[in-house]
């Protein structure tokens, strides 16, 4: 854990980062206000200062309580799929490290409902002063993903960030009509991504797109 939480972006990480961007756009990222929000996250920053050198690389990392931060390349990919529009009320399942959290924010999201159902994390959210700062309009809450948040509903986007063993019903019953939930469903050894389409009608349409590997969406809630 970086024990300040003090925000510093550097010239290197601005290069790395740079480059970082060109990987994605040669892995077939094209949305350029995607490239453009994840050029504007200091990645670096929500990780142990031990990874400062590597923390540009296309690869996820270990966070606390067990938990990752997602692959560049998968945040990419979700908030593609996702079409993130200016005013939308977005749900994210898994806040873990934050980091896609910010970058739905800096996408221009009107709310970032979160939930992360590890404490420790939760927690250790609050200390990152710099973005709680920036994007007044994130909301964490620390609790179990599957119920969603009724109270805040209907939401016009949700994003969840760990492996899913079904599409959970509460979060299906969520969404606005005309609104997607993106998501990895568990197939096996591995998560096919899906986009489901409320229609106005209240049915559900389901795309499928590539495999991917997460952590396990998990029930209840971890002290
Ligand atoms: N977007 C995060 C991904 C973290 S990994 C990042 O890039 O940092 C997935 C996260 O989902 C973990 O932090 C895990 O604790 C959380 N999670 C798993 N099941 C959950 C549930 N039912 N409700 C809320 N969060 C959950």
């Amino acid at each position: 854990m970086r024990p300040d939480r003090e925000y510093k972006d550097s010239f290197q990480h601005k290069g790395m980062r740079k480059k970082l961007i060109e990987l994605l756009r040669e892995k077939g990222i094209t949305d350029e206000a995607v490239l453009e929000a994840m050029n504007n996250i200091p990645r670096h920053y929500f990780l142990d200062s031990a990874f400062d050198k590597i923390a540009y690389e296309d690869r996820a990392f270990p966070i606390a309580a067990d938990q990752t931060i997602s692959q560049p390349y998968t945040v990419a990919y979700q908030t593609q799929l996702l079409q993130v529009k200016k005013n939308d009320r977005i749900l994210e399942i898994g806040t873990g490290s934050m980091y896609q959290t910010t970058v739905l924010a800096e996408m221009g999201a009107q709310t970032v409902f979160t939930i992360e159902r590890q404490k420790k994390l939760f927690d250790e959210q609050k200390r990152y002063y710099h973005f709680r700062s920036k994007y007044p309009n994130i909301k964490f809450f620390y609790g179990d993903g599957f119920a969603g948040l009724p109270t805040y509903a209907p939401f016009d986007k949700i994003l969840i960030t760990a492996a899913a063993p079904f599409i959970p019903p509460k979060l299906a019953e969520q969404l606005k009509p005309g609104g997607f939930m993106v998501l990895p469903v568990d197939e096996g050894d591995g998560q096919r991504m899906l986009r489901i389409t409320k229609k106005e009608d209240g049915t559900i349409e389901e795309e499928a797109f590539e495999r991917f590997s997460f952590v396990p969406m998990l029930t209840g809630k971890n002290e």
